[in-house]
């Protein structure tokens, strides 16, 4: 391969280098969470009862007041400096990818012309950040001016290199949320609510119900050289073009193969700097495509889990630099091989140690089971457009129905028990259920499923909202999204559907009291399979056990009446349905003008993206490609004058027949791209006039983007019949083979 004579590949440099900064000799029990102000320090550094109210606010919510805000803050501040820190920040997550964070000094004045290092309760709970350039939708222009973060105590603050991390949430004065965290953590709130209500019942004893989240993060590595070489790569986080490599992941050889090296030490790295920051990560491996690699954690409540994912993303890009690599997160970075997804697992547990998702022992134990699947069900029945909306992006956008992903239609594949489950449920005569219960006194005629049964290799693959055992996996979340926006949505439309479930139970209990009065049945449990009952039948349309790629399952979902938009601008919509804004008013999630901001932001994301996209397709055709083809091209005209001095002319046009064909082709395809480029300016142009951000993405989405294949076809034919020595753009083969 030609790259190294190409490129400066800075690989070779990094092999095995330790980087780490543990000694050998310590264990990952040793030094995880050595970084985070987690329970152990808040015991060790501060006093006994602020200790014990900062626990009170982190488990129940409770309002952290100013005083003990006070003694956190220097209890923090002296833990920082024993670990080297002089600098604090508030970190939160912005409507943009990614997070935020503005740097402080601990230094100030100390009135006596020194100076002293100070951290006030005020500092840690709350600050200013000049954030006028963060995207709002308009929020912060139409209500007040200013926005403000706020101390989020759920999320233990830690330390990156000197400096003190804050987890807050962004939010404006008047109250509307500018960020992810806020909104995530009104629905974690509505879905504990409504879930531990109808916990009670099955045991009164439930206090709280917990969101789990276990996100499994799918990544490419690049070195760095070659990435330094690919400005598409560098500007838009994917190639623009690039000819297939000849050999791909079509001899599955990748997926579960050895680690390269390289990558192990990478890898490696990582997780000490992972683990010292608290996340508890375990599993590495290979994924399916040339490069591409998976890291997953273990399962954490789902605020503390978003916080965690944020946080590897940029340790990860960190590290990676540090072993001549680039991290590539874009959802599809390469086109014709499988893109990065990140699988959400999600399941609801309780604090007296109950995982709802998962099927226990007793009858008892599986209603509550089959109340917490349907009820999921249903939310993502009654939301399938609106969770679509949450994992959709210009860059998913990319791998959705690309036949590898999840198809761009939600349903849920529920495994042979538990569809079997719910059809027993739904089939069996009501009225047999309380004969057949009345025989066996306080029995209920739901079957056992032992939990050994329920099995985890009866899995659809193509599933975009799958249950795997104990848990349902939402898959179609985007590599480099911030999990927030998916769960957002997820734990919203459960919370709503359990609140719903609730009611209607709750109104059917009194009749069914007089009716089974002496009969020794609870009229509650009947209350609830009635009511489950009616739930499975109305969410049949989201169960899809097939296969979601396929052409046949697009015209079946459309008939169910399932969101099968592909636009990604026109899917942004369903966050303005009646049903949404109904959905997240009510639960206190998110406002009409909330939720209109949003979208504002989401369009106009949208529109920039495919914008700087078109920029640098046509900046590369124009400055890369075209000067190079027309050079090679100059080089074979030579070459056919030369011939025809050295040869007779019925001879040398024999001999030219080949470079005078490649001569031509190269001047077709050349003009061709110039035209296209020049069409895409055009377009550009014009979609640039349209004042609304909605109708400009959609522009975007409908004219500009579309261009782009035709220019690419044309450049990856010339990288073909280019001379290699010339090509200015490390070849797929060479970025996707690491050595
Ligand atoms: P896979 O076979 O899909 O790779 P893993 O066993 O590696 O599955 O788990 C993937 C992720 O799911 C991990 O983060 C794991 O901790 C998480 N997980 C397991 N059980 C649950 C659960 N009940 N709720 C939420 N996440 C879970
Ligand atoms: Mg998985």
């Amino acid at each position: 391969m030609a790259n190294e004579l190409r490129f400066q590949v800075v690989g070779e440099a990094f092999k095995k280098k330790p980087l780490s900064v543990v000694a050998p000799s310590e264990k990952p029990s040793e030094y995880f969470g050595r970084k985070v102000f987690n329970r152990q320090k808040m015991y060790k550094y501060l006093p006994k009862s602020v200790y014990d109210q900062m626990i009170d606010v982190i488990e129940n919510g409770t309002r952290l007041d100013r005083t003990v805000a006070d003694a956190v803050a220097a209890g923090m501040m002296q833990w920082a400096q024993e670990n080297g820190v002089t600098h604090y920040t508030h970190w939160f997550q912005p409507l943009t990818e990614g997070t935020a964070e503005k740097h402080d000094s601990f230094i100030e004045h100390d009135g006596k012309g020194g100076m002293i290092e100070e951290f006030s309760g005020k500092l840690l709970v709350q600050q200013e950040p000049d954030a006028s350039s963060f995207p709002s939708g308009g929020i912060r222009s139409t209500f007040e001016a200013r926005g403000y973060s706020a101390w989020d105590p759920t999320s233990p603050v830690f330390i990156m290199d000197d400096t003190l991390i804050i987890p807050t949430v962004f939010i404006s004065y008047s109250g509307e949320a500018l960020d992810y965290k806020a909104p995530l953590l009104r629905a974690l709130k509505a879905v504990n609510v409504a879930a531990t209500e109808v916990c009670h019942y099955f045991d009164p004893e439930v206090k709280k119900v917990v969101s789990n989240l276990g996100w499994e993060q799918e990544y490419f590595l690049v070195d760095e050289g070659l990435y330094a070489a690919r400005p598409d790569l560098l500007l838009t986080g994917r190639t623009l073009m690039g000819h297939d490599s000849a050999k791909n992941q079509q001899m599955d050889d990748h997926y579960f193969g050895a680690i390269p090296e390289r990558v192990q030490a990478f890898m490696k790295d990582l997780e000490i700097h992972a683990l010292e920051l608290g996340i508890p990560v375990k599993t590495r491996h290979n994924e399916v495509a040339p490069n591409q690699f998976e890291l997953a954690p273990i399962f954490e409540e789902t605020n503390l889990a978003v916080d965690h994912n944020m946080l590897l993303m940029s340790v990860m890009k960190k590290v990676a630099r540090k072993h001549g690599f680039r991290v590539l997160l874009h959802e599809k970075p390469f086109a014709g091989i499988n893109g990065s997804g990140k699988h959400n697992n999600w399941s609801l547990s309780t604090d007296t140690g109950v995982l709802l998702h998962a099927p226990g022992k007793t009858a008892e134990q599986n209603l509550r089971f089959a109340t917490f699947i349907v009820e999921t069900l249903m939310g993502v029945y009654r939301h399938n457009g609106l969770l679509k909306a949450s994992i959709m992006s210009a860059t998913n956008a990319h791998r959705l129905g690309a036949n590898e992903a999840p198809p761009a239609i939600i349903s849920s594949f529920l495994g042979k028990q538990v569809s079997e489950l719910l059809d027993h449920i739904e089939k069996a005569d009501k009225d047999d259920i309380l004969a057949f219960a009345g025989k066996q006194g306080m029995k209920m005629d739901i079957p056992e499923i032992p939990e050994l049964l329920i099995d985890n290799t009866d899995r659809n693959r193509t599933s975009p909202f799958a249950f795997t055992g104990n848990r349902f996996e939402f898959r179609a979340v985007g590599s480099e999204a911030n999990c927030a926006s998916a769960m957002i949505a997820l734990n919203s439309a459960v919370a709503e559907a359990l609140e719903d479930f609730k009611k209607r139970v709750d109104t059917r209990i009194p009749e069914l009291e007089k009716k089974l009065a002496g009969t020794g049945h609870t009229a509650k449990f009947h209350a609830i399979i009635d009511v489950l009952r009616e739930d499975i039948k109305t969410c049949k349309p989201i169960r899809f056990d097939g296969n979601g790629y396929s052409d046949e399952w697009k015209v079946e979902a459309a008939k169910r009446g399932l969101d099968t938009e592909t636009s990604c601008p026109k899917i942004f919509e369903r966050y303005l349905d009646e049903a949404s804004i109904k959905m997240f008013e009510s639960l206190g999630v998110m406002t009409e003008k909330e939720l209109e901001a949003r979208n504002e932001v989401k369009w106009e994301t949208y529109t920039k993206k495919i914008q700087i996209e078109a920029r640098v397709l046509g900046d590369l055709s124009m400055n890369h490609i075209i000067p190079v083809a027309t050079s090679y091209q100059s080089q074979l005209l030579r070459n056919v004058e030369r011939m025809c001095t050295a040869f007779p002319a019925d001879k040398a046009k024999e001999l030219n027949a080949r470079n005078l064909k490649l001569i031509e082709e190269i001047a077709q395809r050349t003009a061709t791209i110039e035209t296209k480029v020049e069409e895409l300016v055009e377009a550009r142009k014009v979609a640039n006039k349209i004042g609304d951000e909605h109708q400009k993405a959609i522009a975007y989405h409908d004219t500009i983007a579309p261009m782009f294949d035709a220019i690419r076809y044309q450049i990856d034919k010339l990288e073909l019949i280019v001379d290699d020595a010339l090509w200015p753009l490390p070849k797929y083969r060479e970025l996707l083979f690491i050595r």
